[in-house]
């Protein structure tokens, strides 16, 4: 469960964005960061709301849409498809025609995913897998040695195989290139500083590509981490509302006109998992790109506006 959050600041700044924690992954729920936050204790993922909320505010005063604004950036963030279930690959034909990165949730049953990634390989897909940490070393190392080679080959990372051992880690890079996400905060940085530079293999930072959430971490310090460590990264919104997922865009789209090639395709376009509503009928896609969503900041202008806001904490 996830809220929509508007901020007024004293400055007569107004900006929008949302909080969506996901218990199952380990985020304090929503009722406990607000109650935190109204007694001055502010979790990172509230942090990120509010930094997310003035960049959209700061925005709305300027009368500037932020689409607009990082427009450049936007034409050339591609996002991936997401597939969160593999039983469920009906109409992938017809993905395929916009989509060739194809994003696939895996680890709840190694056998059935590893035959239902042939089909996906032998369309072409470019595929990234996320485990999310749910198994462990054995089970994985077992699951890439048989993993048919058609799929290994089409293979471009693995999200968090399993939970973050540097020597662990290391070894899986020899079957594919490794992303760091929901294990970020599982990482010492420290053992793998400036050896990048001088190539020693077996010290080097043991993820290649970084996933930036900016519903959940500072965007500042990941992109620097990037820089400092050579990794590549791909921004994606956080499973939340399409307040959320605008907000991932344009950070996506800013840091593409910044860094160019670092910043791999995104994972911005969550709301097809969920039901349509009026908030998502606002984004406007070509494919697998976002042109925008019209208004000013983030977009939804009278939608955020005429919501019926409340102080009162009723959850
Ligand atoms: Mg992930």
């Amino acid at each position: 469960m996830g809220v929509l959050l508007k901020f007024e600041w004293p400055s007569g700044l107004v900006g929008y964005s949302d909080l969506h924690p996901w218990e199952e992954l380990g985020d304090a729920s929503v009722r406990d960061q607000l109650l935190e936050f109204q007694s001055g204790n502010i979790s990172q993922q509230m942090a990120q709301s509010m930094w997310l909320a003035q960049r959209d505010a700061q925005a709305r005063a300027r009368h500037e849409s932020l689409f607009q604004k990082f427009d450049q950036g936007l034409r050339q963030v591609k996002n991936n498809f997401l597939l969160t279930d593999l039983k469920n690959t009906e109409d992938l034909t017809q993905v395929r025609l916009h989509f060739d990165t194809i994003k696939v949730k895996v680890g709840r049953d190694l056998t059935a995913e590893s035959v239902s990634l042939v089909p996906l390989a032998e369309m072409g897909f470019n595929i990234r897998l996320d485990f999310n940490a749910a198994i462990d070393s054995v089970q994985y190392f077992q699951f890439m040695r048989n993993l048919d080679p058609i799929v290994r080959k089409r293979i471009e990372y693995v999200e968090d195989p399993f939970p973050f051992d540097a020597t662990l880690w290391s070894q899986a890079r020899r079957f594919s290139k490794i992303a760091l996400d929901n294990q970020y905060h599982n990482v010492d940085w420290e053992p793998f500083k400036g050896l990048n530079q001088i190539s020693i293999k077996e010290y080097e930072c043991p993820f290649d590509v970084l996933i930036i959430k900016p519903a959940k971490m500072n965007v500042e310090s990941a992109m620097s981490r990037c820089l400092e460590y050579d990794l590549r990264a791909s921004v994606t919104s956080y499973m939340d509302h399409p307040v959320g997922e605008a907000h991932a865009l344009t950070v996506a789209a800013e840091l593409k006109e910044k860094y160019g090639d670092r910043i791999l395709q995104a994972g911005c376009l969550t709301h097809s998992q969920y039901k349509d509503d009026i908030f998502s009928a606002e984004i406007q896609m070509q494919g697998a790109f976002v042109k925008k969503v019209t208004g000013t900041g983030i977009g939804f202008d009278h939608l955020l506006e005429s919501l019926p806001w409340t102080q009162e904490l009723k959850i």
